[in-house]
């Protein structure tokens, strides 16, 4: 039993612009928003957790809205008094009153991890099994569309020494109008940078019978969840087949989709990604289950803002190896991030930032400017960013 139990616990959804249109396989987006979690002890200790889902609710099932609910509704009243300590047993009983919202639970989850942190004075990464790393290689997505500006885009991170790991969104054209275009992208960076690319599930194993080996063929090295996120059964043959690694994504979220795909031997490496897997230490127990099959960790985003982004890093920061790296780079992506020190990328790696819990803090100016039930203050109207905020609404 530690001093620190919870008092409050307070979520606001943030409106983020984005600094350029990301397509996925099922959606065209401009902006995207996350969900700010704060919670206070009452030994006087504030704990921040960020929630996003790719720009709505078509990865998960989960959106910012339902997030922001089921947390007031269905989650504080069954936390408050709780024990920050007792994340294991806190979570056992809100899974009994509360079912699947990975998402959301993660976002509380990573919360109190902070909470620990701080109290403990030592980083998340230390209570994740201690630091591997100072920094990780990191991918960009390219997602516009055409296969000049996606080479024009990452020449120009590569010219920056920020990015020369891309991965290529694919999905939202015709299969074979988009491989054209994947091995165009694929070609036009021979040589500068490692190619990567991710349908999304849009593909059947027809298509990926005849699509795969031309991608491979372009020299791209990874190719992630071609295939519906049910089908591991033809997950386990491309695999087999494939020269590319294959990596599954939607397929993986709970550590029981995990055993199944090290029993098959269903992917060469899988995406780790916090929220799907419902926190932190959920996360770290999947890609413990992923390494004693010998199938490789790679650390994947929703694209979460400068908060979650740096909880992803702690995670990473306890892998020593990460053969294609990750790819958290939704820092960059957004025109506006709300916290203090934005995510920090230097020669093409994202770095760990040094602190006590998660080594993230919350701008409070940004929040209050962008936070979508925000009222309109004269400070709010005559910012820049409200206006922009608005105009994406
Ligand atoms: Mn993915």
């Amino acid at each position: 039993m530690s001093d620190h139990h919870i008092h409050s616990v307070e979520t606001v959804i943030v409106d983020l612009p984005l600094r350029r249109t990301q397509r996925f396989a099922a959606v065209g987006a401009q902006s995207t928003a996350v969900v700010l979690i704060r919670v206070m002890t009452d030994s006087g200790i504030e704990g921040i957790g960020e929630c996003c889902t790719p720009s709505g609710p078509w990865w998960a099932g989960e959106s910012v809205e339902s997030i922001k609910l089921m947390i007031d509704t269905y989650i504080t009243p069954h936390i408050i008094g709780e024990d920050v300590f007792e994340i294991r047993g806190i979570f056992r009983r809100v899974d009994r009153k509360l079912f699947g919202n990975a998402f959301a639970k993660a976002g509380i989850e990573m919360a109190l991890l902070d909470i620990q942190g701080k109290a403990s004075g030592v980083a998340v990464c230390e209570l994740l099994g201690g630091r591997q790393r100072d920094s990780m290689p990191c991918s960009w997505p390219l997602a516009t569309g055409t296969a000049e500006a996606e080479i024009e885009e990452a020449e120009q991170r590569i010219a920056d020494r920020q990015f020369n790991i891309f991965k290529l969104k694919m999905g939202f054209l015709d299969p074979e109008v988009d491989v054209v275009r994947a091995c165009a992208v694929a070609r036009g960076l021979e040589g500068k940078a490692s190619v990567r690319a991710d349908p999304n599930e849009s593909w059947d194993e027809a298509t990926c019978k005849w699509a795969l080996p031309r991608m491979e063929d372009a020299g791209i090295v990874m190719i992630e969840q071609p295939m519906a996120r049910w089908n591991l059964e033809g997950a386990v043959r491309i695999t087999a087949r494939s020269k590319a690694a294959i990596m599954l994504d939607e397929s993986q979220c709970t550590v029981q989709d995990m055993l199944r795909i090290a029993q098959m031997h269903a992917a060469d490496l899988v995406s780790i990604k916090v929220m799907k897997s419902a926190g932190l230490l959920n996360a770290r127990r999947v890609a413990d289950i992923a390494l004693a099959s010998g199938t490789s960790l790679y650390m994947g985003t929703f694209l979460e803002c400068s908060i979650g982004t740096a909880a992803s890093m702690q995670l990473a920061a306890t892998f020593d190896s990460l053969p294609y790296g990750g790819e958290l780079s939704g820092p960059c992506l957004v025109a506006e991030d709300i916290a203090v020190r934005p995510a920090r990328y230097e020669d093409y790696e994202l770095q760990l930032e040094d602190g006590v819990g998660l080594a993230a803090e919350v701008d409070e100016d940004k929040v209050g400017a962008l936070r979508r039930d925000r009222t309109y203050s004269v400070h709010a109207v005559g910012s820049k960013n409200a206006d922009a905020s608005a105009a994406q609404s």
